[in-house]
């Protein structure tokens, strides 16, 4: 097990700043999830971490010891690509036990590590196949089964479970966090996926344009998002925004919204945040509630989504586990929502409290 303190680290790519004073302390054993948008540099962090990217400045440190200048071989740490990066002519016992084999590690300690990680990771009846012959989650295992045998203090994930189809992914997200539940070592996991973030992290680090936006649990970041952009990052269709403008303790918003605050902030709300199963469809002339044109309705099945036009710029989603009440196309509706569950963001588009 391992702790990870990075202090004030930054790199650039010639003029292009793609980590911008990262400062971050993660704790021996924990599964530390890395997220945010294409290319805001969670990758290149993760690279830092392996010792794969020099930084430009700041340093890295492994349980207290500083390793910024330490080459990637020497800092007890394993890495699983999403590209699987297997060896395509040994077979999968050589692909996990090489790196042993090449520390001159004994038969016997090779052989008993092999069955351990192949038992772990349910592919012993695969061992004398090639790469070639395996389909994408075995091969995933496979390199999961790698970076397993060496035992190493921390484990680096960089998108392991992009190529996969859905249902592979979800099974292998399954694996991966027993993985971490048995062998309790430290685990940093890259990913786009919030869904992946949501349910493999003790805590998320939500990356933009090279900086931390917030690091917190899932369940901190999205009931307390710091920002608009941690707000609309977390949750599927993510929270609907709006502008509105407040005069007096009096908030106003499109569709005719009003909402009186019980406190008033020394910078003022400019626009408002309410998640789409925040919100229930009601009937139009029904008292305190949002005004708006319904447009259409998608049944997930488990689920149904619903498209309420505001403004001509704006659109809210609705989500719902029951039944969304028919609607023809084009009818007014109102939506109702709880005061409790408003979100308000400043200029800055910083949360406020409500
Ligand atoms: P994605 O989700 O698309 O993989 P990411 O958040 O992991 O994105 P990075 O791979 O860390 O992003 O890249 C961050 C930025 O740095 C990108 O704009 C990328 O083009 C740039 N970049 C990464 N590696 C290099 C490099 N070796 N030379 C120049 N620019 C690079």
């Amino acid at each position: 097990m391992a702790s990870v303190t990075l202090k004030e680290v930054s790199k650039s790519f010639g003029a292009f700043d793609v980590l911008r004073s990262i400062d971050l302390d993660i704790e021996d054993g924990e599964f530390v999830v890395f997220v945010g948008p294409s290319g805001c540099g969670k990758s290149t962090l993760l690279r830092v971490v392996a010792g794969l990217v020099p930084v430009s400045q700041g340093t890295v440190s492994i349980d207290g010891e500083e390793v910024t200048d330490v080459p990637a071989s020497k800092r007890g740490v394993a890495f699983v690509f999403q590209s699987y990066a297997l060896y395509p002519h040994m077979n999968v016992a050589r692909n996990i036990s090489f790196a042993l084999e090449t520390a001159r590690m004994t038969k016997l300690e090779i052989g008993r590590r092999l069955a351990k990680v192949a038992d772990m990771l349910k592919i012993g009846h695969l061992l004398d196949r090639k790469p070639k012959q395996l389909s994408g989650g075995q091969r995933q295992r496979v390199a999961i089964g790698r970076a397993l045998v060496s035992q190493p203090k921390l484990f680096l994930f960089d998108e392991p479970l992009s190529n996969l189809d859905a249902d592979l992914r979800m099974e292998m997200r399954f694996e991966i966090a027993k993985l971490h539940a048995e062998v309790s070592a430290t685990m940093i996991y890259v990913t786009h996926d919030q869904t992946e973030a949501m349910t493999l992290a003790d805590r998320i680090v939500i990356l933009n344009h090279g900086r931390i936006e917030q690091v917190g649990t899932p369940r901190q970041l999205y009931d307390h998002p710091a920002n608009k952009f941690v707000a609309g990052f977390l949750g599927s269709p993510r929270m609907n925004f709006a502008s509105v403008s407040e005069s007096q303790g009096w908030i106003t918003g499109p569709g005719g919204f009003e909402l009186e605050l019980d406190q008033r902030h020394e910078k003022k709300p400019v626009t408002l945040g309410l998640r789409p199963e925040s919100l229930e469809i009601i009937s139009a002339d029904s008292g305190r509630c949002i005004k708006g044109i319904f447009e259409r309705v998608e049944d997930l099945g488990y689920e149904q989504i619903a498209y309420i036009r505001l403004s001509d710029e704006t659109i809210w989603t609705v989500r719902s586990g029951g039944a969304i009440p028919a609607c023809a196309s084009g009818s007014k509706v109102g939506l109702r929502w709880k005061p409790e569950d408003i979100y308000l963001f400043d200029d800055k588009d910083q949360c406020l409290d409500v």
